[in-house]
């Protein structure tokens, strides 16, 4: 038996297609969002596709902007959180900003060109309406950025900034779709990578089924089904799959391999498509109960990759 685990492919080419068709759409400067090695996709490879496609990059450590190497991009970075023994001149040295929110930590980061986050409803990480001014009054603050999710958000946003001439961003993918969430630069994540990742596992038995199966003694909406090598270990869950480019439905998973509904040709050998641009990521992210990008990291992270140039 060959037993393959579930092979990850990652579309460096789409990715930057993604960055070039954003940018060509919003008509601002793309900060793109790197953190949690790209969603798992692989910071550093992801950095060198895009860099002269995008105006910066945005990660949630300095420790993940030093490893994506952002700083040989030529291209800043903005990163969210510090660590206690922070310096201005580790920002400064790998052309890092650090988000601040309160005015102690901003007058300590002013060498480093700090990029003020203001609380929109988020409630975490960010600056309360209040004590805006103070902060960038410490920082010395020439940008500024808020988490939302809403329109109504990002108007807020406005309104707080209105008056003061700071670079703004605002919308990550959710808001992409909304001219009036652009401002000054973008910040997507997920769309960056949509459609750049394909995961494929093997089928290793089909057969006819008789009665209940698995765990869970489940009844397949098909007359047989068949084990493919991968399970929760994985990454993957029960949900939608592809076979021989039907829809079919992964059943129920075990640590390292899943029960798949099968149609009746579909044999041992044939490839079972997990994730690709027919099988979207919301699709099973729907099913999953979870988010898109968790599906992303979820596979990404679980298995080895291989990059497509
Ligand atoms: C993760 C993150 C983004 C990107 O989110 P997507 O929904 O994946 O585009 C944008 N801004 C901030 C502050 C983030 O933490």
């Amino acid at each position: 038996m060959r037993i393959d685990p579930p092979k990850v492919t990652i579309d460096l080419s789409r990715v930057r297609k993604n960055a070039l068709d954003i940018a060509a759409r919003v008509g601002v400067p793309v900060i793109a969002v790197i953190k949690a090695n790209a969603y798992g996709l692989g910071a550093k490879e992801v950095v060198r596709a895009i860099a002269d496609v995008v105006s910066g990059f945005y990660c949630f450590t300095l420790r993940e902007a030093i490893e994506a190497d952002t700083a040989a991009s030529g291209k800043p970075a903005i990163c969210l959180v510090g660590d206690d023994d922070e310096t201005v001149e580790a920002y400064k040295s790998h052309n890092v900003r650090p988000a601040v929110w309160d005015a102690e930590r901003a007058a300590r980061l002013r060498g480093a060109r700090p990029v003020l986050c203001v609380d929109t409803g988020m409630q975490r990480f960010a600056c309360p309406p209040e004590l805006i001014d103070n902060v960038l009054r410490a920082g010395e603050c020439d940008e500024a950025f808020t988490h939302a999710t809403t329109i109504e958000q990002v108007e807020q946003f406005k309104y707080l900034m209105s008056g003061r001439s700071l670079r703004l961003h605002a919308a990550a993918t959710l808001l992409l779709d909304q001219p009036a969430a652009y401002l000054d630069a973008v910040r997507p994540g997920l769309a960056l990578y949509d459609g750049a990742v394909r995961v494929e596992a093997r089928l290793i038995e089909a057969r006819d089924t008789r009665g209940p199966i698995g765990y869970h003694r489940l009844t397949p909406a098909t007359a047989r089904h068949g084990v493919i090598i991968g399970g929760y270990s994985n990454g993957l869950r029960p949900g939608p799959c592809l076979v021989n480019g039907e829809r079919r439905r992964i059943i129920e998973c075990g640590m390292q391999s899943s029960f798949v509904e099968l149609g009746p040709r579909d044999a041992p050998g044939d490839s079972v498509t997990l994730l690709t641009e027919a099988l979207p990521l919301r699709d099973i992210a729907t099913e999953w109960g979870c988010s898109a990008q968790q599906v992303l990291v979820s596979f990404c992270r679980r298995n080895r990759c291989e990059f497509l140039p």
